[in-house]
């Protein structure tokens, strides 16, 4: 494994953060001290948010929105159009305020980059037809006509973890720009900069001030505030906060979208091109050192090529740049806290101490940067270790052999996460036939996640403990919209006319639900 230490310029012109800090909604005269994953340095002190900037921030979101609704659902996709391109025209100074605050390689932090702009590409292009009213068949068709209309709920609370930073700050909250609805969001502690930068090029793209608003603070107190305000709460975090997030909203009637962690499954099959799978499982594993909710920590690969596959996989992973910095060069850059190198080194100590191996990695390198942990495969991992079942959340990623695709199946089930997988196969009609089986919200066939990711017509989410609900497509959209039926009725009512004899029209409803059922109406 290449590993060097970068000698870019590791901290953020003092302009930059003197110019971006101010954009937060926050008067308390309080600031919490941030500082760079890549080599503990000082980067900013942030202005920390009252209840009272959370309330002043509901309220001028609350009185902004109507207009901005109003604006109509073409003029806010040209906006969020301008506000692709002012991202791509950005990107070299976006980049460096994530890398700077996240630590994750430049390539990585680009990434994040395209993915909200093809976000605000997407819904800026569609969301209009999205929202268009529908008509629907009535009770008696040609007599009842209904329209279906998709209201704006009002204000969004968005609230986003640090791992992906830009777009986990703004994707879900573009979607609700877009349906007509302001948002206030609050960005973890450590990533406010980011959030501030994307915010900067929102505003200058048109939208109004309060109608995307940012606070900040600990999770605990300004994070349950978003949750006791918002008309939707739009969630993205661990699976532990997320389910109080859900109780919090659900106490409120309030709907909550809410995505969360996963213990993500690759298979190998056995007729997989093994140099594309390995290409594959690198991105998939080891993507911002493996802090991505999508990433794969389970391996699973059939027998007959696991050998070859493992041979390969290590030879490459050993190859990989572990590089923190700025610049271009590294491919994986560091963990961005304590916490998640404490996570990391635990679940390793805990896998090498019950007789794992570790085929490759597997060392925190604090001559790199701070918190730095080596892209680590484990092979003979079993039910008793931590990393077999709980999320690490990190660079560290587990081999299995499997026999049948009936056992591999089972084996990719076996959790209680199920937000991404993928099946790797030259077969692509049996590898979709498995994949429909497995399951987790979004299953990729021949890529590791870009392919649904990056597909932003694609709903993507979780199953069981990955979450509630889906960002991206129409159902990304639509989940910030309160739905309204509204039924014109021509001609005759619908019950028996007064007077009339009811038994007489029970006769003729009867015989009009057998026309209808015969007719298939
Ligand atoms: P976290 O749950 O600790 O924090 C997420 C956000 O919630 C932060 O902004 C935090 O300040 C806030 N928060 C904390 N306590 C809160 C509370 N009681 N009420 C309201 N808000 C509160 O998660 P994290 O450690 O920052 O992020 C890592 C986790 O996020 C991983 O489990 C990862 O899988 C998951 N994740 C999921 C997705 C997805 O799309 N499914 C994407 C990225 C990350």
């Amino acid at each position: 494994m290449t590993a060097t230490r970068s000698d870019a310029a590791l901290l953020l012109p003092d302009a930059t953060v003197r110019r971006l800090l101010p954009l937060a909604r926050a008067t308390s005269g309080e600031t919490d001290a941030t500082a760079s994953p890549l080599d503990g340095s000082h980067l900013a002190d942030v202005p920390q948010s009252t209840l009272d900037d959370v309330d002043a921030a509901f309220a001028s979101a609350r009185a902004a929105q109507p207009a901005w609704a109003e604006l109509g659902a073409s003029e806010r996709g040209r906006r969020l159009l301008a506000f692709h391109d002012l991202l791509l025209a950005a990107q070299a100074e976006l980049a460096d305020v994530i890398v700077a605050e996240s630590g994750k390689a430049r390539k990585d932090a680009v990434e994040e980059v395209f993915h909200l702009a093809m976000t605000a590409r997407y819904y800026g292009q569609y969301a209009a037809g999205f929202l268009r009213p529908q008509r629907r068949r009535g009770v008696f068709p040609g007599l009842t006509r209904i329209d279906v209309h998709h209201h704006p709920k009002g204000v969004v609370s968005v609230i986003s973890p640090w791992n992906y930073p830009l777009t986990m700050a703004m994707a879900d909250g573009l979607a609700a720009l877009a349906a007509g609805n302001a948002v206030v969001a609050k960005p973890d502690a450590q990533t406010v900069l980011t959030a501030l930068a994307g915010l900067e090029l929102l505003r200058r793209a048109g939208v109004p001030d309060d109608v995307w608003q940012v606070v900040t603070g600990p999770g605990g107190e300004i994070g349950t505030a978003l949750v006791e305000r918002g008309d939707h709460v739009c969630f993205t975090g661990s699976t532990a906060t997320g389910r109080k997030v859900g109780v919090g909203a659900a106490e409120r009637l309030v709907a909550s979208s809410l995505e969360l962690g996963g213990k993500n499954p690759m298979v190998v099959c056995a007729d997989a091109d093994l140099d594309a799978a390995v290409d594959g499982a690198l991105r998939g594993c080891f993507s911002n050192a493996g802090q991505l909710c999508v990433s794969f920590e389970r391996l699973y690969v059939a027998r007959a090529v696991y050998v070859d596959f493992r041979d390969r996989f290590v030879a490459a992973v050993a190859a990989l740049e572990l590089r923190p910095g700025l610049d271009w060069t590294g491919e994986v850059g560091t963990l961005t806290s304590a916490a998640q190198l404490d996570k990391v080194q635990a679940h390793v100590e805990d896998a090498r101490a019950k007789a794992a191996t570790v085929l490759v990695g597997g060392r925190h390198r604090p001559d790199l940067a701070p918190w730095s942990f080596e892209p680590t495969v484990l092979e003979g991992v079993s039910e008793d270790m931590e990393c077999f079942r709980d999320e690490t959340f990190g660079p560290v990623v587990s081999l299995y052999p499997f026999d049948t695709e009936e056992e591999a199946l089972v084996l990719a089930n076996d959790s209680t996460y199920g937000l991404n997988a993928a099946v790797w196969s030259r077969d692509h009609a049996r590898a979709r036939a498995l994949a429909s089986r497995i399951r987790c919200g979004t299953v990729n066939v021949n890529e590791a996640i870009a392919a649904s990711f990056g597909s932003l017509s694609a709903p993507m989410g979780g199953m069981g403990q990955s979450g509630l609900g889906r960002r991206q497509g129409p159902e990304g959209l639509l989940r910030f919209t309160q739905v309204q039926a509204v039924a014109t009725q021509r001609g005759m009512g619908l019950g028996a006319p007064t007077g009339a004899s009811r038994e007489k029209f029970a006769e003729v409803m009867t015989g009009a639900l057998k026309v209808m059922r015969a007719l298939r109406l």
